[in-house]
């Protein structure tokens, strides 16, 4: 569920609470979804230690902690922190937990065990992180590199602005938004798309991702662990009315990925397999 603005948020947030704090120790409860990559064992490696960097890169949170360890987490779609007291009731689905000194705990629950978290001391082990493309808000991504870069793919644009291997840090749901602030049909294909309405498109993408971290980052407070998606223009609103035209936003499901989206704003027309599966999803769409 978290995607570049969200975690960057939560990166903000344990920069400053985490680092300089010592580690007194670290329980995996559900070994599942957690892969150590390094040497050592971190149950007990990590005791003594203090974080001393938080960064985010893509979908990914980095802990770094002394002597050149880190712990990579990719929530995915269910993967949540949770920072709270030691004493804090434990969730089922809690799969490990840090304890720090003052008391505080940071831990990690996915309720579906879709994440993945890595202790390793090499970063480029860890799956999919170093074949991830710039950041989708690096300065260095001008509007003519993001031209240069799409020419490198030609599907669905919706899929490439997921695909982490074109630009790194969005997923389903902020690509919805990007989409319909661009007022392009998420179904297009790159080649079918001017010169002019790739530029509204990497206006858009700008645009969007900064609005949503300073929303996030205004509403989170303590509670890490939520989602703040409840105003978004598209995502998640199947049925309810676009708030530039009124019409109902349409949502369809295309390999088991919802997307939404305005038809009124954003007017196109599948072609091919694609059509069939629209055309199949929408009668199951839920007005
Ligand atoms: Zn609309």
């Amino acid at each position: 569920m978290p995607e570049l603005p969200e975690l960057e948020a939560i990166k903000e947030y344990l920069q400053k609470y985490l680092v300089k704090r010592r580690i007194e120790g670290l329980e995996i409860l559900k070994p599942i979804v957690v892969r150590n990559l390094s040497r050592s064992d971190p149950s007990t490696s990590w005791v003594g230690r203090r974080f001393v960097a938080i960064d985010r890169r893509g979908k990914f949170l980095i802990f770094s902690v002394e002597r050149g360890d880190h712990l990579v987490i990719n929530p995915m779609l269910t993967g949540r922190l949770y920072w709270v007291p030691w004493e804090e009731r434990r969730l089922a689905k809690t799969f490990f937990i840090l304890h720090l000194e003052d008391g505080q705990d940071l831990r990690y629950v996915d309720d579906k065990t879709m994440g993945r978290a890595y202790f390793t001391e090499n970063l480029s082990l860890v799956p999919g992180f170093a074949e991830q493309g710039p950041e989708a808000l690096s300065p260095e991504v001008a509007l003519e590199v993001f031209r240069e870069r799409l020419k490198a793919h030609r599907g669905e644009i919706k899929g490439i602005l997921t695909n982490q291997f074109f630009l790194a840090g969005i997923g389903n749901a902020y690509a919805d938004e990007i989409l319909w602030a661009a007022r392009l049909y998420p179904f297009r294909r790159r080649p079918q798309l001017s010169p002019e309405e790739i530029e509204r498109l990497y206006l858009a993408m700008r645009s969007v991702l900064k609005e949503r971290i300073e929303i996030v980052r205004g509403q989170m407070g303590d509670d890490i662990h939520l989602k703040f998606r409840q105003d978004l223009a598209v995502h998640g609103k199947g049925g309810q009315p676009c708030p530039r035209c009124g019409n109902p936003i349409s949502e369809v499901k295309v390999r088991n990925r919802a997307t939404n989206f305005c038809r009124n704003c954003q007017p196109g027309i599948m072609i091919g397999r694609s059509r069939r599966l629209e055309t199949a999803a929408e009668s199951r769409v839920v007005r």
